[in-house]
């Protein structure tokens, strides 16, 4: 179990998952005044910024149209809702909100975020076409047509970190810029394992073989809906090389340069930023020893 939660998991609120289903009880938590929505629009979430410090821009439920139950906090019943902006708020990216907001408040917009993405992007049934009909307080998309009922979807990645001794792999892609290297990652593809998807991936991308995966450490990535599942991986064979377009290197670093790289010294590699999962994979082999 690890210590802290990675940017974008973190979320207090409770979801009170059991309740979605009772239409009465949700229609009461949103005729309740403390009601609020957490408003992320396509642009990202709305936030409102004090001494510096920004949170996300909370406002009264106006529309009930495309709005999701959420849950209970302290306060009371969250919501989230593609509109209306809030007064007084600013919308900013999703990168920029894991940065900068405190952990729990980045988990409630990740959360807002990637259910609203789901819902914008999955209107129709993918199995007749016709218009869906939200359900259970958003959590459930049903075929007026066909009657088939459609789930908010996670899309899984592993992204693993492959280490040999006192030197680690690292990747770069072709957008990354010069020397932002990181750790390699791809989609858990159906009739697999986590770890067959590590170890083929590791295959593909890089013509590395590995002994054993072990799991770390998850994070939610709303960027529209993947959950990156951490890995370390132990370095059995083959030597690294580029064999696919997604990625432009694929090299060993060592110790001292990593741990140069975390003192901000120039050299040969920039680690990922602090809202990503493989810093912390990273950061977890340094401190190894
Ligand atoms: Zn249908």
């Amino acid at each position: 179990v690890s210590a802290a939660p990675n940017t974008f998991a973190g979320a207090t609120l409770d979801r009170a998952a059991q309740h979605r289903t009772d239409e009465r009880w949700v229609a009461e938590r949103l005729a309740d005044p403390a009601a609020r929505a957490v408003v992320v629009g396509e642009e990202g979430p709305w936030v409102r910024e004090q001494e510096g410090e920004i949170m996300p821009a909370l406002t009264p439920v106006a529309a009930t149209d495309g709005v999701v139950f959420l849950g209970l906090d302290d306060a009371g019943p969250l919501f989230a809702a593609p509109e209306p902006a809030p007064p007084d708020a600013r919308a900013i990216s999703l990168r920029e909100a894991g940065a900068r907001l405190r952990t729990p408040d980045a988990g409630l917009v990740a959360y807002a975020a990637g259910i609203l993405n789901w819902h914008r992007s999955h209107p129709h049934c993918s199995r007749c076409g016709t218009k869906t009909r939200i359900a259970e307080a958003g959590f459930l998309r049903v075929c007026p047509s066909c009657g088939a009922e459609h789930h908010p979807r996670t899309d899984p990645v592993v992204i693993m970190l492959v280490a040999d001794g006192d030197r680690v792999l690292l990747g770069r892609g072709p957008t990354w810029g010069e020397r932002n290297y990181s750790a390699l990652a791809g989609f858990v593809e159906p009739g697999e394992s986590l770890e067959e998807a590590v170890a083929r991936e590791l295959r593909e991308e890089a013509g590395v073989e590995i002994a054993v995966a072990t799991y770390s450490s998850s994070q939610p990535w709303p960027f529209p809906s993947s959950l990156m599942l951490g890995f370390h991986a132990s370095y059995a064979g083959g030597e690294p090389h580029v064999r696919d377009r997604e990625l432009e290197d694929v090299r060993w670093f060592t110790r001292d340069e990593v741990a140069a790289a975390f003192r901000g010294e120039e050299g040969p590699l920039h680690i990922p930023p602090p809202i990503a999962i493989a810093r912390r994979l990273i950061e977890e082999w340094l401190d190894e020893r």
